[in-house]
């Protein structure tokens, strides 16, 4: 039975991040919600509460990080927990890791967001009884990260799922809202593609309309691609155009479709794609859960899956 210990854990988000002081079993002691402004005053806020929260609860052994990207993951590389170009001003090129190491005195463990939210699927949540499953988050982009065994995939650099190409509507002639592809799953139906086309939320439209027909198609096509790559015994779909009321349902009906012939009784079920079981507090419980266990792609490479599990 792993050692039940004080960690820290840092969801960083586009808009907002959470800070967090709980155990390294996912459990969330305090918590703050702060704006993600500028690193150069971030940081100094989150190593602040980090502090504040030692003082009361003991001391914090380590720190595990689910941050937006693009961001350089492979522990091997001289620029590990970089961030690289991003459309988030003053973030781009930013070395977190070594900004984190030096306000914390913590060196830190660091997933992509979505990944954080997967592994605490994996422990706690949706992902439970999976060896293999992909953690899809739909809001004001599209993110996703494969988990097995509880741990991100190792890759090269972290997967790009919202950037895989769809099949566009003949009729759907709104321009993408992606800046490097035409038509790619995030450029067509994350939530700035849909404000761009509807002029509104897909909340404000029925279930079973055309505009969320559209958008499940869209999603839909993306799982049947998922799922044709990977195989996955079960995808989850998260986020804030994920959470509107029958997407899911809509979304799963269209990725049968696309499937054809290929759509298993296992893949029909209403559990195969489903919504996560932690929702919000997800990405930071994931934070927590990876706290203190090095970086995930080199322990996955090593083969310490099983020294993951909780
Ligand atoms: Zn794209």
């Amino acid at each position: 039975m792993p050692i039940r210990r004080l960690v820290g854990g840092i969801e960083l988000g586009g808009t907002k991040s959470i800070v967090a002081v709980g155990y390294n079993d996912g459990t969330i002691l305090e918590r703050i919600s702060l704006p993600t402004v500028v690193p150069e005053l971030l940081i100094p806020q989150i190593a602040a509460f980090l502090r504040e929260q030692q003082m009361r609860l003991g001391e914090i052994s380590a720190l595990g990080v689910g941050a937006f990207g693009p961001i350089t993951l492979d522990p091997k590389a001289h620029n590990y927990g970089k961030l690289l170009e991003t459309n988030k001003q003053g973030w781009s090129g930013f070395d977190l890791a070594s900004a984190l190491r030096s306000a914390t005195g913590l060196a830190p463990n660091i997933v992509t967001d979505v990944a954080s939210a997967g592994i605490a699927e994996a422990h706690l949540g949706a992902l439970r009884q999976s060896e293999l499953g992909v953690y899809l988050t739909v809001g004001t982009g599209i993110g996703g990260a494969i988990i097995y065994h509880g741990k991100p995939l190792p890759a090269l650099l972290h997967p790009e799922i919202g950037h895989v190409a769809l099949q566009r509507h003949t009729t759907d002639t709104a321009p993408s809202a992606c800046r490097f592809h035409p038509s790619c799953a995030e450029g067509l139906a994350a939530g700035p593609a849909i404000m761009a086309r509807f002029g509104q939320s897909l909340r404000h439209f029925a279930p079973g309309s055309a505009e969320h027909g559209l958008i499940a198609d869209y999603l839909g096509q993306l799982c049947a691609n998922l799922v044709f790559t990977l195989s996955p015994q079960r995808i989850i779909l998260g986020g804030g155009v994920g959470q509107t009321p029958s997407l899911i349902d809509a979304t799963r009906a269209s990725m049968l479709d696309r499937l054809g012939g290929y759509a298993t009784e296992a893949i029909a079920c209403d559990h195969f794609l489903s919504a996560p079981h932690l929702g919000q507090d997800a990405g930071i419980v994931g934070a927590l859960c990876i706290a203190g266990h090095g970086n995930a792609m080199s322990e996955s490479l090593s083969g310490g899956c099983k020294s993951w599990q909780l």
